[in-house]
């Protein structure tokens, strides 16, 4: 064979080796972790994983500082994205909820090891990850939760396969894409983070049911948290809330009336844990409606317009979905009502057993209940939280109501003289989450909930006791 002939040799069969490597590499639509099939995002995300277990652990760390900064550089995007594509919410409350994520999200800091030691010798137990996680995200905070679920699920080690809410598909690939994007100019492999083109449910359950997928994280309503909950696989459920805002007469009814109107109104209500209902000692609702008018509450007090307002936003005891995060000057429009220009929510005076108050509504509609006293206020509180030990705020000065509030409706976060969102650290110390598991009882997750605790013995020795 010939000089020539052997070249021509090897060219041929480097052309045949990248053909045939080629047909089985997952398709991938854009280079960044978005695939056309849902078992190519999950192949991908394994193998991403595989590399990235190879990193020290500063350089996973550069690589969560990557993400924070690129998500802090598109907080704006994608907040004017998710407005647009879901036509929920407002862009300013989205742009700081999207901050907030990027910054207070733990990062591997939250992986702390226990150690045990003595005359068997050391024994340490370390976080580790889990693998390729399937997370599951709503359209109600579709980019805060994917910075918030990388961010931690990263940290621990795991690459992500995402599955979005349909809605926000467009805003959560945009998302998903500029994080790989992070992660690669960090010196991460490409497609730590993975998703379909298309998510639908169905891709949803393949995802749920791939057996590559070591860990389901669902952020969202009561159909998903059961979904995952059924599939056989470790679990974490972040499910429906429905805050009930207690308001007792010691409390001081001015900053009160504010925080729940901060509160209420932030993002149209999306937040799972925004105020969705007051209940208030009779003696000191007047006082507390006044100073919530003067908050931008809009106060409804025909009760046909109630009625009006009940038939249009209520559908079968759930939130009619046409008026999720909607403004409320646009929601009032619907049954002729001309709300000011700087109305925030809307109020009202009705019973507790009113389908305003049992609803999560998830938009500017605060319902408010008159009681006799604060266990009323308490008991109340309870029933229309339905037991999903989600969020509930109340404002009192006394210490002992407060503690017997706490006790009797025991929520995942319980706010005490302050807007909601101070549970999620927006003005209120601690970290951040944007998933929040009341159902299974990992309260508001971060890197230490998506890694797997392991055990290593090293028997006689390294004791120095
Ligand atoms: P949703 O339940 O309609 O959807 C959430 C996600 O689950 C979406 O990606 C959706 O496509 C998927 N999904 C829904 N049903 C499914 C099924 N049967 N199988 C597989 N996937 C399924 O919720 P949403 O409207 O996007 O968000 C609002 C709800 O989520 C509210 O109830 C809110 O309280 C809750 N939420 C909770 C938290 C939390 O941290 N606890 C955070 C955000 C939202």
């Amino acid at each position: 064979m010939s000089v020539q002939e052997r070249e021509i040799e090897e060219i041929v069969r480097k052309v045949l080796e990248e053909l045939s490597s080629a047909g089985s590499k997952p398709q991938s639509s854009s280079g960044h972790g978005i695939f056309l099939e849902m078992n190519d995002a999950i192949a991908a995300a394994e193998s991403a994983q595989k590399e990235l277990i190879k990193l020290s652990l500063a350089e996973r760390g550069k690589i969560i500082e990557s993400i924070r900064k690129a998500a802090i550089e598109s907080a704006e995007l994608f907040a004017q994205m998710a407005v647009e594509e879901t036509g929920m919410g407002k862009y300013q409350d989205k742009v700081r909820k999207n901050i907030l994520a990027a910054e207070k999200s733990p990062g591997i800091e939250d992986l702390k090891t226990e150690s045990f030691s003595g005359d068997n010798g050391l024994t340490v137990v370390e976080l580790s990850a889990y693998g390729v996680i399937g997370s599951i995200t709503p359209t109600t905070n579709p980019t805060e939760t994917i910075i918030c679920n990388s961010i931690g699920m990263i940290a621990a080690g795991n690459s992500v396969v995402y599955s979005p809410h349909p809605t926000a598909k467009k805003t959560s690939i945009k998302a998903i894409e500029v994080l790989n994007k992070a992660i690669v100019a960090a010196g991460g492999p490409n497609n730590v983070i993975t998703t379909v083109q298309e998510p639908t449910i169905e891709q949803a359950n393949i995802m749920m049911k791939h057996k590559k997928i070591k860990l389901l994280v669902a952020t969202g309503g009561p159909g998903v948290v059961k979904a995952v909950l059924s599939s056989g696989k470790k679990a974490i459920g972040a499910g429906a809330g429905n805050p009930p805002a207690v308001v007792d007469e010691t409390a001081d009814l001015e900053k009160a009336a504010k925080d729940i109107i901060d509160g209420c109104s932030f993002d149209n209500n999306l937040p799972c844990v925004a105020e969705k209902e007051v209940i208030v000692v009779e003696k000191v609702a007047d006082y507390l409606v006044s100073y919530m008018k003067k908050n931008g509450a809009f106060l409804i007090t025909s009760k046909e317009q109630i009625e009006q307002l009940t038939e249009l936003v209520v559908d079968k005891g759930h939130a009619n979905k046409n008026f999720v995060g909607k403004d409320v000057a646009y929601i009032l429009r619907q049954i002729g009502i001309d709300a000011p220009a700087d109305a925030r929510v809307a109020i009202m005076n009705v019973e507790g057993n009113h389908p305003l108050v049992s609803a999560e509504l998830m938009m500017p509609i605060l319902p408010i209940v008159r009681v006799k006293d604060v266990d009323a206020a308490i008991d109340l509180a309870v029933e229309v939280e339905h037991g999903f030990r989600h969020t509930a705020i109340m404002h009192s000065k006394n210490v002992d109501n407060l503690t017997k509030f706490a006790k009797a409706i025991q929520t995942t976060i319980f706010v005490k003289n302050g807007p909601s969102y101070a549970g999620i650290g927006f003005g209120g110390e601690g970290y951040t989450t944007f998933t929040i598991a009341g159902p299974t009882g990992e309260g508001l997750t971060s890197a230490k909930n998506f890694a797997r605790r392991r055990k290593c013995v090293l028997v006689d020795g390294l004791s120095i006791r």
